[in-house]
C-alpha cells in the first residue's frame, strides 16, 4: 500500500554553475563532501554544501519540480512545529503564545473528555475527531475518555513533586517526566482511559477492540509514542495510552520503518535539501520531504506545506507534491 523511496537530489539553477560555486568555496574551505547518488548508484555525486554557506534568496527546484527560495526563519522555527521532539535531555522552549482548543468545546460525539480543561492544539484535534469518528464507525464502543492533552511546566512539576513525596526521588525521575521534558507540553499528545456507560473506569491498554485505535493511528498522523523496545531510546517504558500527534504522513513512516520520534528525528537528516529527499505515498498523497540545518530553509514558492522545527538543530520541510 505505502511506498517510501528516496528521491534523487534536487536539481538546482543553473545546476553546474551552483555545482562549480559550491566546489569553489568547498575547496577554499578546505574541502567538501561527495555523497552517492540515489540507492547507492555511483553514476550521481552531489556537494553538500557547507553549513552557513546559505544565501537567503537562493533558488532550487527540487526533484518533484517543486520551486523553493532559501528562506532565513527565526530561531523559534527550530523550537515550533508536529515534529518537536521533546524528553528528558531535549526540554520543550515554552512559547510566548501557543494555540490550544478545548478538546470538550471541539470533540464529536465519538468519545469523552475528562473534563472542559483539557487542551490540545488544534490539528492534533482534529485528527483526534476524526481518529474516534473512524473507530466508532468500524464498531468501536464510545469509552474512550481522554484524561490528559496540554500541560503547563507548572502541572509538570506538580505532577513531578508529587511522585517524589509519595515514592521518592528515585522513583520520581524514573517514571516521570521533569518540567519542560514532557511531550504533553506541546499540546500534541493525550493520554486515554476507559471510561464505562456504568461510571466505572479502567485503564487503557490498546488491547481487544482498542486495538484498532493502536494499529490505525498513524493514518490520522498519530503514533503510539512509547513502546517497550524503545525504552533505552525514549527513557519511558511502554505506554500504549499515550499519542503522539505528528503529522500525516510523519506518522505513517515512523509506524512503517518502526522508528520511535527520537530515531525519526535522525533519519530525517539523511535527507538534507541538496540531497536526496524522502518521497512518500500515503493516503492517497505523495509528499517531499527535506530537511534543512539550522534556521534557513527552502520552503517552497507555492503549494501545500508544513514546516517544523526538531526542538534541536533544524527544520523539517513536508510538501504535498502536484
Ligand atoms: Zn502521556
Amino acid at each position: 500500500m505505502k511506498r517510501y523511496d528516496r528521491r534523487r537530489r534536487g536539481v538546482f539553477i543553473p545546476p553546474l554553475l551552483l555545482f562549480l560555486l559550491v566546489l569553489t568555496a568547498a575547496a577554499a574551505a578546505g574541502g567538501f563532501l561527495l555523497r552517492d547518488g540515489a540507492a547507492g548508484k555511483s553514476d550521481m555525486l552531489s556537494a553538500i554544501p557547507a553549513p552557513g554557506g546559505d544565501r537567503p534568496g537562493q533558488q532550487a527546484v527540487t526533484a518533484s519540480g517543486i520551486p523553493c527560495t532559501l528562506t532565513r526563519l527565526g530561531e523559534e522555527a527550530v523550537y515550533t512545529g508536529d515534529l518537536l521532539l521533546v524528553n528528558n535531555q531535549i526540554l520543550y522552549h515554552f512559547p510566548e503564545e501557543q494555540e490550544l482548543v478545548s478538546i470538550y468545546d471541539g470533540k464529536t460525539g465519538s468519545y469523552y473528555v475528562r473534563d472542559t480543561e483539557v487542551y490540545l492544539a488544534p490539528a492534533a484535534l482534529e485528527a483526534l475527531n476524526q481518529m474516534l469518528d473512524d473507530f466508532r464507525a468500524q464498531g468501536g464502543s464510545k469509552t474512550v475518555n481522554v484524561v490528559a492533552g496540554y500541560r503547563t511546566e507548572a502541572f509538570q512539576q506538580h505532577l513531578f513533586d508529587q511522585s517524589v513525596e509519595r515514592n521518592g526521588q528515585a522513583h520520581a525521575e524514573e517514571f516521570v517526566a521533569r518540567p519542560g521534558g514532557s511531550e504533553h507540553h506541546t499540546g500534541l499528545v493525550v493520554d486515554f482511559s476507559i471510561f464505562y456507560e456504568d461510571g466505572t473506569s479502567a485503564e487503557y491498554q490498546g488491547m481487544g477492540e482498542y486495538a484498532w485505535i493502536n494499529t490505525h493511528c498513524q493514518d490520522y498522523g498519530w503514533v503510539v509514542r512509547y513502546e517497550k523496545d524503545k525504552q533505552s531510546l525514549t527513557g519511558i517504558g511502554d505506554e500504549p495510552w499515550h499519542f503522539r500527534y505528528v503529522g500525516i504522513p510523519h506518522a505513517a513512516v515512523m509506524a512503517e520503518k518502526g522508528l520511535c520520534l527520537e530515531e525519526y528525528t535522525d533519519y530525517l537528516k539523511e535527507f538534507p535539501f541538496d540531497g536526496q529527499h524522502l518521497a512518500v505515498d500515503c493516503g492517497g498523497e505523495q509528499y517531499e520531504i527535506w530537511y534543512c540545518a539550522g534556521t534557513a530553509a527552502y520552503l517552497p514558492d507555492s503549494g501545500e506545506y508544513t514546516v517544523s522545527g526538531n526542538n534541536v538543530d533544524g527544520i523539517v520541510v513536508t510538501c504535498k507534491v502536484g
